[in-house]
């Protein structure tokens, strides 16, 4: 039985009555029509293995997030102006997944209202607009957001890099030049950022802050080299700057051994945004920061969100945790992330085209090359093999400057089994690909 309208008559009435510029996923588009675990189901009974979609954090339709939004939606919704317990319990149990000095949280919408809530409060306490980002780096939707976001303002419909913005390369080790030893990795990537910090003071600037994705996702997922945010961090600070961790995709124990990417690094950050699985699909995201920070925002002006916060998002934030905690989601994180790395290394092994293969816990890529000396990107190689993987039932994307990163992002609630599907897939997918027949 057909539910609803055709994948066609969707197309039309898109093109209709939405934005022109809204994308959908792959050339022949896909309607999905229930969620459930790791599974996506389409309007033909399909169910497709969902490895990429990180809002889902500990699964679709989880029951009890689900039963805790339901109730409290039937009980009581308001706003911050108004006493609730929900609201100083989540920020207790979410502050408590991080360093103590980090206890301060705001909740917003979205990750953009939480990155430009981060803004407004780095402004306040450094008087400095000035910012370092890192390349191809993205961080929201909003006028200020994409002034920080590489990925939006060097491409089309971009207006370049503004003058306030300072860029610092992508601390990548894979395309790291061959004679940098390993070991110096960090410290080399780092230069990049003195070199910004020198070039603003040139001009008279100085960074009000420092701002990366603790994994740099959009970027390709790129792990940066042990010893990098340290060095940038103590740099920044240096020269006057706060330190501001964007944990929007990669946080939420994520990486499985730790609650926050940035614990990999040994760095505590002075602001931490964060959103996407935060509430496992309801509307939400966050900001933890410091009190000092906090104080200085504290201007006289008030900060009220309408919906930031409200009874019905903070239970459901208390329900995601609940998941994790009583799932011990980031040990299987951890467990299945570095069995999946396993296979991929075995893939590796095999296939000429795979350059490199990186991850942390659930959050993976497989880096397509022509060659493995040149490293020369084989993007249009990545896109069959995402359509192949597609095409047998599995989700994953392709990301990067050149897109030929196959990214990978399943729920927490993966299992061996999952993992093992996966694989197969890759591997069919591969075969079918690398020898033609697709
Ligand atoms: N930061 C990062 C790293 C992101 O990936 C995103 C979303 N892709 C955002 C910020 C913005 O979050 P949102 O789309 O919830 O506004």
């Amino acid at each position: 039985s057909r539910e609803g309208r055709s994948r066609t008559e969707i197309v039309a009435a898109r093109k209709a009555n939405l934005l022109p510029n809204l994308s959908i996923s792959y050339a022949e588009p896909i309607k999905f029509v229930r969620g459930e675990g790791v599974w996506l189901t389409d309007d033909r009974g399909r169910a497709y293995l969902d490895c990429f979609n990180n809002v889902c954090h500990v699964g679709h339709a989880h029951p009890h997030v689900i039963e805790a939004i339901a109730r409290q939606t039937a009980l009581l919704n308001t706003n911050t102006r108004y006493l609730h317990d929900a609201i100083v319990t989540y920020a207790e149990r979410l502050t408590t997944t991080l360093p103590p000095e980090l206890c301060v949280a705001a909740f917003t919408c979205s990750g953009s209202e939480a990155n430009s809530l981060m803004l407004r409060m780095a402004r306040a306490h450094t008087g400095r607009k000035e910012a370092i980002v890192l390349d191809w780096a993205y961080h929201g939707t909003t006028p200020e957001l994409i002034e920080l976001s590489p990925y939006k303002y060097k491409r089309k419909g971009g207006e370049g890099r503004p003058v306030h913005v300072f860029e610092a390369e992508i601390p990548d080790s894979y395309h790291a030049p061959a004679d940098w030893p390993v070991a110096e990795h960090g410290a080399r990537f780092a230069e990049s950022v003195a070199e910004q910090i020198a070039a603003m003071a040139k001009e008279g600037r100085a960074p009000g802050l420092f701002l990366a994705e603790s994994i740099p996702s959009v970027a390709g997922q790129v792990f940066l080299p042990q010893g990098y945010l340290s060095e940038v961090y103590a740099m920044v600070r240096a020269a006057g700057g706060l330190c501001v961790a964007d944990e929007v995709q990669v946080g939420f124990g994520r990486i499985g051994s730790h609650w926050w990417a940035f614990e990999t690094q040994g760095v505590v950050p002075d602001i931490v945004t964060m959103g996407k699985p935060i509430g496992n699909g309801h509307p939400m995201a966050a900001l933890v920061t410091t009190h000092e920070v906090a104080g200085s925002f504290d201007n006289g002006m008030e900060y009220f969100n309408t919906f930031g916060g409200n009874p019905v998002s903070c239970v459901a934030g208390l329900a995601v945790l609940d998941v994790i905690e009583q799932g011990d989601l980031r040990r299987n994180a951890a467990e299945i992330g570095n069995y999946l790395l396993e296979c991929f290394r075995a893939m590796q092994a095999r296939y000429e085209v795979i350059g490199n293969v990186r991850g942390m816990g659930l959050f993976l890529g497989i880096e397509l090359v022509e060659d493995r000396i040149t490293k020369a990107p084989a993007t249009a190689l990545a896109r069959k093999i995402n359509n192949g993987v597609r095409a047998r039932g599995a989700l994953m994307g392709t990301e990067g400057p050149h897109d030929n990163v196959l990214k990978m992002r399943p729920p927490m609630i993966f299992t061996r089994a999952h993992a093992d599907l996966l694989v197969a897939i890759l591997e069919d997918a591969f075969e079918a690909v690398l020898t033609g027949r697709e």
